[in-house]
């Protein structure tokens, strides 16, 4: 089995609540969500940074978020705004060493959560992940949107 988890998630090793994949990439639900219906978006080749991934790679990981975020958008999560965003090495916060953009749904006035969301995180990490049923159940109700 893969060393990286995103390489195992994108080769069916471990589970994940896959939301799209197709040859280069693949969405699936963040088991440890700042906010419900945090998603991530991996290309399959392994890379741990921006500048590693081919010119394809790099503007189908977009076109992947921005379809990803239509469909969340047209979801019941009803977001108001979203965060496409990449930690692009460990000073920046990349936990996993394998580029990622991360989809995260907004909204109005919710920024006290949203940032104890993120403090909240390595308390998450120490508790668990959150239950595959309720992943799997966000991630089918984001798939039905996709188009
Ligand atoms: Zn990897």
């Amino acid at each position: 089995m893969s060393s990286c988890i995103f390489c195992a998630i994108a080769a069916k090793q471990v589970p994940a609540s896959i939301v799209y994949e197709d040859e280069l990439c693949v969405a699936f639900m963040d088991i440890f969500p700042m906010r419900p219906a945090h998603i991530l978006v991996i290309n399959k080749r392994h890379a741990q940074y921006v500048h590693e991934l081919s010119a394809t790679e790099r503007a189908h990981l977009f076109e992947v978020g921005h379809n990803i975020s239509q469909a969340l958008r047209a979801s019941t999560f009803q977001p108001a705004a979203i965060h496409f965003n990449i930690n692009d090495g460990k000073a920046a916060h990349q936990t996993v060493p394998h580029v990622h953009l991360h989809i995260l749904p907004r909204y109005q006035g919710d920024t006290a959560r949203f940032l104890a969301g993120a403090l909240a995180k390595p308390l998450l990490m120490l508790k668990g992940p959150l239950k595959r049923e309720l992943l799997d159940q966000q991630a089918q109700e984001i798939r039905k949107n996709l188009r």
